[in-house]
């Protein structure tokens, strides 16, 4: 079982920005820079690519509107969208607010507050 299946049965906390049947929207832990996103299918499926087409363009759309939340929510230039997924085998849309390069290099980290974790998501999922 991965850590986000953890995550969306709520055995382990996280702080959500949206959900609905199929996807859960929670910030990423060890951000990349605040209001980092992590968009998942709620089935566990571990490359993207495997995932059937129509189920990946249902994530897209859904990782859109968190996108577009974040992006008023979060003073940024503009929102960055990654997949990797070589820590946690189960597919994630990381959308990462973006001030330089930097942000997408996943080596600069941001330190976050619970309670500014908690704002943070509060304020993306207020814009939603
Ligand atoms: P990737 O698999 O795309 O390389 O990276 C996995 C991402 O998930 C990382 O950015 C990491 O910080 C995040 N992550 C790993 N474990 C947890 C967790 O338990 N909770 C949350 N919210 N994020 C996590």
């Amino acid at each position: 079982m991965s850590i986000f299946t953890k995550i969306i049965s709520g055995e382990i906390p996280s702080y959500k920005v949206a959900e609905n049947d199929e996807f859960i929207a929670f910030l990423d832990i060890n951000p990349n820079a605040k209001g980092h996103t992590l968009c998942v299918p709620k089935q566990e499926i571990n490359k993207i690519f495997d995932m059937d087409k129509s189920l990946y363009t249902c994530l897209m759309e859904f990782s859109y509107d968190v996108a577009q939340a974040i992006e008023k929510a979060v003073p940024c230039k503009r929102v960055g969208v990654a997949v990797v997924g070589l820590e946690v085998p189960h597919v994630h849309v990381h959308l990462i607010p973006l001030q330089d390069m930097d942000d997408m290099r996943f080596q600069r980290k941001a330190s976050l507050t619970p309670e500014e974790f908690e704002e943070t998501a509060k304020q993306i999922a207020a814009n939603l």
